[in-house]
């Protein structure tokens, strides 16, 4: 991804894609204070463009520092971002870290904050067969408990384990793999939220101790609005047996049908085309 032709905004101003660099005594890469959005344009328009920026400004306030960026500043920097490489349907990557300046410790009061938007194309998150039914494998890591980290951030420290667990589960044959919180309840995927529909309901995981999704929250409000009852509680492990339908839901996933996790198998029912259909029909109207 390093070496191509493109810009990417770092710090108020568009820079040549092979150019956009950051020295090795960033603190971030050393204690991962980063915060970071993943975001769709489609046909120009990034979809809830201001909650992802507001949201970056919490996660970093989260992570008790400020982006010297206003909203509408972030806004302005995402569309130059598309406009400069030419793309009206792309992936947009905003992020906020503690940089390399004074401190190289832990502390970091004296090293410039700073931050850049990238975008690149990218198509299905989990491939041509989206609709085919994703296979999931069960990580062994776990959610952890918000009084640990701050699970409500967006931010580069929570993903430590979630590229072990897709590691995990790539080599066994997965596309991704679904994890369970500190308590042993089901909590989510390595980058998306997770839904089961059992008897015509639909029942998610209460995100308590990790991040509730703006797709999951604008598929809770699609779900609603069709009249279908929603179930936000904790879920144990056991109750997979019993779902008959699931889906993932995510900036990059979109809504992406599962067909198993680990032995459990669930089918691509007519609730889960249905949500699939009328989420990809929102973000393009
Ligand atoms: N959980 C995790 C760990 C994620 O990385 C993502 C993707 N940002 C999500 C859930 C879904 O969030 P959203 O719908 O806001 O993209």
């Amino acid at each position: 991804y390093d070496d191509r032709d493109g810009k990417i905004w770092m710090d108020g101003k568009l820079v040549e894609w092979r150019d956009a660099k950051v020295h090795i005594l960033t603190h971030a890469l050393h204690y991962a204070s980063s915060v970071f959005e993943g975001e769709r344009c489609y046909n120009g328009k990034i979809f809830k463009s201001v909650e992802h920026s507001e949201r970056l400004h919490k996660s970093a306030n989260l992570l008790d520092f400020q982006i010297p960026y206003s909203v509408e500043d972030l806004e302005a920097a995402k569309y130059a971002v598309l406009e400069a490489n030419g793309w009206d349907n792309a992936y947009v990557r905003a992020l906020a870290w503690r940089g390399a300046g004074q401190d190289m410790g832990v502390a970091s009061r004296n090293n410039p904050v700073r931050v850049a938007v990238a975008a690149w194309e990218w198509g299905n998150y989990y491939g041509d067969a989206k609709m085919k039914g994703a296979k999931l494998d069960i990580s062994k890591w776990r959610r952890p408990d918000p009084k640990t980290i701050p699970s409500e951030a967006k931010a580069a420290g929570l993903y430590m384990i979630c590229t072990m667990s897709k590691h995990a589960a790539e080599d066994k044959g997965c596309s991704d793999a679904l994890m369970m919180d500190y308590r042993g309840y089901v909590a989510e995927a390595t980058g998306a939220n997770v839904f089961f529909v059992k008897n015509g309901e639909v029942h998610t995981p209460k995100p308590d101790c990790f991040l509730n999704g703006i797709t999951r929250q604008t598929v809770i409000g699609m779900l609603k609005e069709k009249g279908i009852t929603v179930h936000e509680r904790h879920i144990e492990p056991v109750e997979l047996a019993g779902f008959e339908q699931c889906w993932l839901t995510g900036t990059a996933a979109e809504v992406t049908p599962v067909g198993q996790i680990g032995d459990f198998t669930f089918e691509v029912g007519a609730l889960t085309r249905d949500i699939a259909e009328s989420y990809e029909k929102l973000v393009r109207s």
